[in-house]
């Protein structure tokens, strides 16, 4: 991959960690804490049984976001590397197009889609 594009995606790859924390924060989770379970929620419901399924909704979206940052982060330690952009499992470039719609893939089209 050119300079110039590894130094493109860094970027796009540092808004999106950006953007990811941000949310998490926003959230009421701490990007730098993994035990989510940990976290003291009041949603101010007086029903708790409402309270508990809003609070394992919210718990599905911290750990989706985690799990983007988790990728992000993986992404741009690649950079660094001077692996990125290459699959994790064939070790063959992902292909450009792909990057640009998915920045933080780990794996090829193919081997994602064999992956099901
Ligand atoms: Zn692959």
């Amino acid at each position: 991959m050119e300079a110039t594009e590894q130094a493109r995606f860094r970027e796009l790859l540092n808004e999106q960690r950006d953007a990811l924390r941000r949310q998490l924060e926003d959230m009421g989770a701490d990007p730098e804490d993994p035990n989510i379970e940990s976290m003291d929620f009041d949603f101010g419901f007086a029903d708790s049984a409402q309270s508990t399924a809003e609070r394992n909704k919210v718990l599905a979206v911290i750990e989706r976001l985690r799990e983007g940052l988790h990728d992000v982060e993986l992404a741009l330690d690649k950079l660094d590397k001077g692996t990125y952009g290459l699959c994790e499992r064939c070790g063959e470039p992902i292909g450009l197009e792909r990057l640009e719609a998915l920045p933080a893939a780990r794996l090829c089209l193919s081997c994602k889609q064999k992956e099901g």
